[in-house]
């Protein structure tokens, strides 16, 4: 199948180059240049894993390639991916001036049937707006169709290779049949595609980052409880996850989450809620709790050094929203280490690939290392952010050498306490019991 994929960031260039890897001919297009150039050359500008090996293969083998000419791909494909970002307007809905423009642009280079399959996260009813929008312009006969991702950074691939379900939006066979050829190779094992109207597929991508970003909510109010009570969040999650209707994952209480999902996503469904005379009081509560979450854990922080933070030494061990990515959007790292500096605390940072991503959100106001342990010479405390594995398994015994201070702060519940404190270390995790406000 001839597909275009308009936008190729996280999402586009995920699912351009695994469309080409299972055979179709796929031109991916951006209006930036400079990107463009890069993934000519095979080089992905973003980290995820097993990517850029994908990316160099089906160049190669001449099924994947990338333009700026967005008229050109729209004539020369029958599918068109629309992977272009739904930022959040002002008031927190999603903005969709990419997506409409781009709706804009295909209708006047329309040349036969399309399939317009909205990959972006959109509010209920953009599928409507876009049919309007090609409508106006063009008499080409097309079809749109609701198909949301549901890919995870730092497993993209992976994911999006086999994924659980796959959600298809439309009532319109000839655009389903072509759905459902398309992403055959990705459910042979049976997971199914799963067809519904297109309302319900727009608000099904919705629902499920609001759950999950629910869950994690939940657990870090939880967490918060159990320091005050002294209990163990870890013991708790244990016990509750292992009721089936609960489940195990997404349970770990941490400093909240982060990206440019959870909390665009969380906030425009929101928005679609409040447009309907909806009061959606629990996602009010969740991002709320969300955004208190990383605060406290600052907060945390600086009571521990009684309010003197000045001239401190804190190394921050990850600094990307989650592992096994470069993402630094809406990063709790970023708002943890504002508050320490804004005690004038000196910061420390490593990261295993998300140093070039931070710097763009704060510049020189930290000292950036390679070395995980570099960033220990005379700390102060260490405060583990990002659980990425290289950080699992660390050497105590020369972390505690390095260190002036003897306290770890986990914000990922990645130690065991007893452990630490057998090596002399001060340990405070979240919801293990300890707090210092
Ligand atoms: P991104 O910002 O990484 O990529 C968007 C790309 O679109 C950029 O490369 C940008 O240059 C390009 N672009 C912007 N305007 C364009 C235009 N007019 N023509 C061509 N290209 C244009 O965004 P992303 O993270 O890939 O997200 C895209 C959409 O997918 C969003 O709606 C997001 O909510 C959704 N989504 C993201 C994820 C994720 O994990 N990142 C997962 C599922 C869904």
């Amino acid at each position: 199948m001839k597909i275009s994929v308009i936008g190729t960031g996280y999402v586009g260039l995920v699912v351009g180059t695994c469309f080409a890897e299972t055979g179709n001919d796929v031109i991916c297009v951006d209006i930036d240049d400079a990107k463009v150039n890069m993934l000519r050359k095979g080089k992905t500008p973003i980290y995820e894993p097993g990517l850029e090996e994908l990316l160099k293969k089906n160049i190669h083998e001449k099924r994947l390639s990338f333009t700026t000419d967005i008229a050109k791909a729209i004539k020369q494909t029958e599918v068109i991916f629309l992977s272009l970002p739904t930022p959040p307007a002002e008031d927190g809905s999603a903005d969709l001036r990419h997506v409409l423009d781009v709706a804009k642009v295909i209708a006047k280079n329309m040349n036969g049937y399309k399939v317009i399959v909205t990959k972006s996260t959109v509010p209920v009813g953009t599928g409507d707006k876009i049919r309007d929008v090609i409508e106006k312009i063009s008499d080409h006969s097309f079809n749109v169709v609701s198909n949301p991702e549901f890919l995870k950074e730092g497993a993209a691939v992976s994911d999006f290779m086999k994924p659980d379900r796959i959600v298809v939006g439309s009532n319109c066979q000839r655009a389903i049949t072509i759905m459902q050829d398309l992403y055959a190779p990705f459910v042979r094992t049976g997971n199914p595609v799963i067809v519904m109207d297109e309302h319900s597929s727009e608000l099904t991508k919705y629902a499920a980052n609001a759950f999950l970003a629910t869950k994690i909510s939940f657990m870090n109010e939880i967490a918060n409880l159990c320091d005050r009570v002294g209990a163990d969040v870890d013991a708790v999650r244990k016990g509750i996850g292992s009721d089936p209707r609960i489940g195990t994952q997404f349970l770990f209480a941490g400093v909240g989450y982060g990206g440019s999902c959870f909390p665009k996503d969380v906030n425009a469904l929101e928005r679609t809620a409040h447009q309907h005379k909806y009061d959606f009081a629990i996602l009010q509560a969740v991002e709320q709790v969300n955004q208190r979450q990383r605060k406290l854990f600052a907060k945390n922080i600086v009571s521990y050094f009684h309010n003197k933070l000045k001239g401190k030494v804190i190394a921050i061990w990850g600094l990307s929203f989650k592992p096994n990515t470069d993402d630094m959007r809406e990063a709790p790292s970023v708002t943890i280490i504002q508050e320490l500096l804004k005690q004038r605390a000196i910061v420390h940072v490593t990261d295993p690939v998300a140093i070039k991503e931070a710097k763009k959100h704060l510049g020189s106001t930290v000292k950036y290392f390679d070395d995980n342990y570099q960033t220990l010479k005379g700390a102060d405390a260490l405060v583990v952010v990002t659980e990425w594995n290289e950080f699992r398994r660390p050497d105590f015994d020369k972390m505690k050498s390095l260190m002036r201070g003897h306290v770890i702060f986990d914000g990922r519940n990645i130690y065991n306490p007893q452990v630490l404190r057998e090596k002399g270390f001060e340990y405070i995790g979240i919801g293990r019991g300890v707090v210092y406000e």
